[in-house]
């Protein structure tokens, strides 16, 4: 590849974007769908430093590091801070992308896309439809479904899909020698082939002992657990409910772990597959009312009800 991007796996969505810089075909908006952590946000942060730096994404002249530490005047980030996206934001990016240029680009990044408000995206959609010059906008979004279809008709899309166990085993075992066996092997398993959670897991030794709970709480669930036992379970999950994003990661990890383990089972053909299968469509409905701000409680027990 031409530039140094320091990324695990995605090659084939990394050599079109290359691809597109190199043909002058740049899209003027690009939305990178996938699951949370595939690497995303990392992807579109690195495509903001190639087009902004004027020496072949050094990593290292001002314009780079600006742009890596999110102080780059003419890239601007709206990042998941767990809010939704209102129009008043919207507003004020319309205003920062009418002021002077000053680098090669106005870029705007907008991390999960889905958090935008209706009123915001009709909002937004009017400066995708008619974008200042040199403006690029670059989108990011867990599930496209949840965004306005008229302006999924405006940007390129490019689909980010986890990476295989045994790639992503052979990668931590370059990047960490140091590390045990044990955990690369467990956190390949836990973080489902997306990268950018293995790295996670591997810099923070407690959110692998965490993983490594919920997996066996799953594995309990399905092996013997009494709907009490459940109850109390997703309690412990949805606890503190007047901070909603905190807990975010903890529902969304054990939705994850539960569909690998369900998978799993499919795969094997397992007597039940086809609750199983049934199953993983509900957790899928449940993750999207999750995202809607239903209750996360009221969620989960139903899904528990369906197990
Ligand atoms: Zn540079």
């Amino acid at each position: 590849m031409k530039y140094n991007w320091s990324i695990i796996g995605h090659e084939k969505q990394l050599q079109q974007i290359e691809k597109d810089i190199e043909s002058g075909n740049l899209s003027h908006a690009y939305l990178l769908v996938g699951s949370n952590s595939i690497g995303k946000h990392t992807v579109a942060k690195k495509l903001a430093g190639i087009l902004q730096c004027e020496n072949n994404f050094c990593h290292e002249c001002a314009t780079c590091i600006q742009v890596q530490k999110g102080s780059h005047l003419d890239t601007f980030e709206l990042n998941d801070d767990g809010e939704a996206i209102k129009i008043e934001a919207v507003r004020g990016l319309i205003d920062r992308l009418s002021m002077t240029r000053q680098a090669q680009y106005k870029i705007v990044l907008i991390q999960s896309m889905e958090r935008m408000t209706v009123e915001a995206s009709n909002s937004f959609l009017k400066i995708l439809e008619e974008p200042p010059t040199r403006t690029i906008f670059i989108l990011t979004t867990n599930d496209i479904r949840l965004l306005l279809p008229t302006i999924v008709s405006r940007v390129r899309v490019l689909k980010f899909n986890p990476v295989s166990a045994s790639y992503l085993t052979k990668k931590l075992h370059e990047l960490y020698p140091d590390h045990n066996e044990e955990d690369i092997k467990q956190v390949s398993l836990f973080s489902l082939g997306r990268t950018g959670k293995a790295i996670h897991l591997m810099e923070n030794p407690d959110a692998l002992a965490d993983y490594i709970k919920v997996y066996h709480d799953v594995q309990n669930f399905l092996d013997h657990k009494n709907i009490v036992d459940r109850f109390a379970y997703v309690e412990s999950l949805s606890a503190n409910p007047g901070k909603f994003s905190a807990d975010s990661d903890k529902i969304d990890s054990f939705f994850n772990i539960l569909k690998h383990v369900l998978r799993s089972k499919v795969l094997e053909g397992d007597p039940k597959s086809a609750k199983y299968i049934n199953t993983l469509s509900k957790i899928d409905e449940a993750g999207i009312l999750l995202k809607k701000n239903i209750n996360p409680r009221l969620v989960l027990e139903n899904l528990m009800l369906a197990l």
